[in-house]
């Protein structure tokens, strides 16, 4: 409703009424307007009367909600199913343009301010949760693995020569694929043990460097949040190597913003020396559908150089899902939820390590990792051959995920125990009630 509409009201209801009911929307409008203005991630968390009625005004603002729209085009925004429609809250152009997914789309202004406003609020939680120098941002439609993909492509046409990415090894399949499908040869720098954690060898990492020579080096490929007993890459040291021998530096950050201590590692790393991208996944940092990560950076035209890359039209979905969420949390709520994790954890610390200690087992001594946990298995594997997995079936029975038995000797392992890894307390913390 606008002024014109609540006059004509007027004739109908009370027009003290209808005044009220004018204020009534302009708190939501006020809202609305805060956010445009801003570009930030609103302190405290709005009502879904709001977001809806912001998702709707965004919707008609697309040529395919146009009243009378005669698209004639091979792509108008058709939709056969209401169903389909409303699961996207009409929104259905997607985001960008065929040459770069952070551009604007003619057709579809609505769906542009959207992507517009979640990469800018994106930026605002990233920069909250301690990334402060962090200049740039942009939600894309791909998990983390295949966004990395999209990172090292794109350093593809500056270093024309470049065929080896250096990385600290890390047991995850996707982050190893994702440099195959680029293309490029990772080359395994294997860590080291100190103490009970697996920490990056910073004097391998180097020596690789002499070794193959910078022009041929596409990047370091560098990983924060992980299992334990590997714990976060040293960033800082790794970030003025690079700086150093003028080699990029991609870090992959998967589930390392509910995680100030990952997310301090990046920003020491980005003032000591070169950071040039970091990447984290949606599901895992935001509580929304897998299928989204968030590409971000400090140099405006390197991160715009990466949307670039992108070819054609995206879906709108996560960034739907992920401004909808951030809307929902506030500031606030998104904070509460960091600092729940964080007290999750030390409970979930306390209490293995006296399990462990009750079973003549031990909880690795692994402070570097502020995410995972891991603890042995040796009775269980002086029992039998196959204790160990039957933990493992024992546990997933129980209906406990998320937690991994690897067996002594497994390729997993580089430490020579066998780890039970308790990973991952974010799952275990949004088990609990949501906020309202
Ligand atoms: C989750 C994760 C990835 C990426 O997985 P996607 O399925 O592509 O999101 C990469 N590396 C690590 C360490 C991860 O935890």
């Amino acid at each position: 409703m606008n002024t014109e509409n609540f006059l004509a009201s007027e004739r109908l209801v009370n027009a003290a009424y209808v005044r009220q009911g004018s204020q009534g929307r302009r708190a939501h409008e006020l809202r609305l307007r805060a956010l445009l203005e801003q570009g930030k991630c609103p302190e405290d968390g709005w009502d879904e009367s709001t977001i809806e009625l912001f998702l709707h005004e965004l919707a008609i603002m697309d040529s395919n909600n146009f009243l009378g729209n005669c698209g004639v085009g091979e792509r108008e925004g058709r939709v056969a199913s209401g169903l389909v429609a409303r699961r996207h809250y009409r929104l259905i152009h997607g985001i960008g343009r065929s040459g770069d997914i952070s551009a604007v789309q003619p057709k579809a202004a609505g769906s542009s301010l959207l992507n517009k406003l979640t990469n800018s609020v994106a930026l605002d939680i990233i920069k909250l949760a301690g990334v402060r120098t962090a200049s740039s941002c942009f939600v894309v439609p791909m998990a983390t693995g295949m966004s990395l993909t999209l990172c090292f492509l794109t350093l593809r046409h500056k270093r024309p020569k470049a065929k080896y990415i250096i990385w600290p090894r890390i047991d995850q399949k996707s982050c190893f694929k994702s440099m195959i499908t680029a293309g490029f040869e990772p080359v395994v720098v294997e860590n080291v043990l100190e103490g009970d954690e697996l920490r990056t060898d910073l004097k391998a990492v180097e020596a690789k460097i002499q070794d193959l020579e910078a022009d041929n080096i596409l990047c370091v490929h560098s990983t924060t949040s992980c299992f334990a007993p590997r714990v976060p890459d040293r960033l800082e040291e790794l970030a003025e190597i690079c700086a150093r021998y003028d080699i990029p530096h991609i870090v992959n950050n998967a589930y390392g913003v509910q995680s100030s201590k990952c997310m301090h590692l990046i920003q020491q790393g980005a003032r000591r020396g070169r950071i040039d991208a970091f990447v984290q996944s949606l599901d895992k940092n935001f509580m929304v559908p897998v299928g989204g990560a968030i590409i971000a950076g400090f140099s405006d035209s390197f991160i715009q150089e990466i949307s670039k890359m992108y070819p054609g039209r995206a879906s709108a979905s996560p960034s739907l899902d992920l401004l909808i969420t951030l809307l929902t949390l506030g500031t606030k709520g998104y904070q509460q939820l960091l600092k729940e994790r964080k007290e999750m954890f030390s409970y979930l610390s306390e209490n293995v390590k006296k399990l462990a200690e009750a079973y003549n087992e031990r909880l690795l001594e692994t402070p570097h990792n502020p995410i995972s946990l891991a603890m042995s298995l040796r009775e269980l594997d002086k029992q039998s051959g196959t204790a160990v997995t039957q933990l493992g079936s024992m546990l997933f029975t129980r209906q406990v995920s998320g937690a991994r038995v690897v067996p002594l000797g497994s390729q997993q392992t580089s430490s020579g125990e066998a780890n039970m890894m308790c990973r991952d307390c974010w799952t275990l913390n949004s088990h609990q009630p949501q906020p309202a």
